[in-house]
């Protein structure tokens, strides 16, 4: 089995932060997931229970792509430390396979499947 392409798993995840930062900030959120401002919803939200209804729906995609963020940005923390690919529970290898699939895995399949389940 050919070794864990660091290189090629570095940029996916750069890249990869890139585009939430960028999904965030659309949304009017910031890298921590707040809300930099209020949202400017137009005339067409000036029923304040829509309005609520949007931002609602609004933060709980933010918070999804915060969840998401946060495991990117930990995974180049384990890139530049040097632990990537192995789990943070037991340290073993996560496996090349399931490693270049999803990089921001952090627990390698048996860990994964103790604490899921
Ligand atoms: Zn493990």
């Amino acid at each position: 089995m050919a070794p864990i392409d660091i290189d090629k798993s570095l940029s996916a995840l750069t890249e990869e932060r890139e585009t939430l930062l960028h999904q965030l900030s659309e949304l009017g959120a910031d890298a921590r997931g707040e809300l930099t401002g209020d949202m400017d919803y137009g005339d067409a939200f000036a029923d304040a229970g829509a309005a609520t209804a949007e931002r609602t729906e609004t933060m709980g995609i933010i918070e999804n792509l915060k969840v998401h963020l946060d495991g990117v940005i930990a995974a180049i923390g384990r890139i530049e430390d040097g632990s990537f690919g192995r789990c943070t529970e037991c340290g073993k290898n996560i496996g090349d396979d399931r490693i270049e699939y999803r990089p921001t895995s952090s627990k390698c399949i048996d860990c994964k499947s103790r604490t899921s389940s």
